[in-house]
């Protein structure tokens, strides 16, 4: 899954960022409005974090544009303990939700886990196409009476398959979901996931649909 941060903050933002890659998210870090609208309208995010406070562009103006151009990607504003006003400016502005500073990273997680989940339309931290179920909090898939641990980006990539199942997936959108900006990716990076996957899982998880690419089938 990727994430857009954009915070000002060098030490917030680097913490932050560290702590997302830990948790197996791919992280784009911006650190002014202006870059954070630009980077927005040509990329495509699971979830936003926006701090308020940011040059060149207040992050409520970012906001603002990203839901006037109809962009629903789920967004947490992140603000000073006095920003009362902009706490509500910001769930006005169609924010999902909020963190005030400073704040627990596991805090942190943990709502990102929720938008994420909301937004997708899975109540539950299982998501499940009825063959394999992924648990989001601990990253666990369970498969029969397999339950494998997954390394963050085999994590990832099936998350991105589960979250739309019966959806082809091609090579580059699977690239995207799993890795940053400043990370290299190698040509045969998704390949080898799926065979990690599939020596986990099982053969039949994931289907390789020839030259188009990748897909876990539709609960029945
Ligand atoms: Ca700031």
């Amino acid at each position: 899954m990727r994430i857009l941060l954009i915070e000002d903050d060098q030490m917030i933002g680097e913490a932050v960022s560290i702590a997302l890659k830990d948790a197996a998210y791919a992280v784009d870090w911006v650190k002014d409005g202006m870059a954070a609208s630009s980077v927005l309208e040509h990329s495509e995010y699971q979830a936003v974090l926006l701090d308020l406070g940011l040059p060149k562009r207040d992050g409520l103006e970012v906001l603002r544009r990203l839901r006037q151009k109809g962009n629903l990607v789920p967004v947490i504003v992140i603000t000073a303990r006095d920003g009362v006003d902009d706490r509500i400016k910001g769930l006005d502005f169609g924010a999902d939700d909020y963190l005030v500073k400073p704040f627990e990273v596991s805090e942190l997680l943990a709502r990102l886990r929720a938008i994420i989940r909301r937004h997708g339309g899975q109540a539950a931290p299982l998501l499940s196409n009825g063959k394999v179920t992924l648990d989001q909090a601990t990253r666990e898939a369970h498969c029969g009476d397999a339950v494998e641990l997954l390394s963050a980006r085999e994590f990832a990539l099936l998350h991105a398959l589960l979250l739309r199942p019966g959806t082809i997936l091609a090579r580059a959108e699977l690239e995207e979901r799993i890795y940053g900006w400043n990370e290299e990716v190698e040509s045969n990076a998704v390949d080898f996931l799926i065979h990690g996957l599939r020596k986990k899982l099982g053969a039949g998880v994931i289907k390789n649909v020839r030259g188009a690419g990748w897909m876990v089938e539709k609960p029945i």
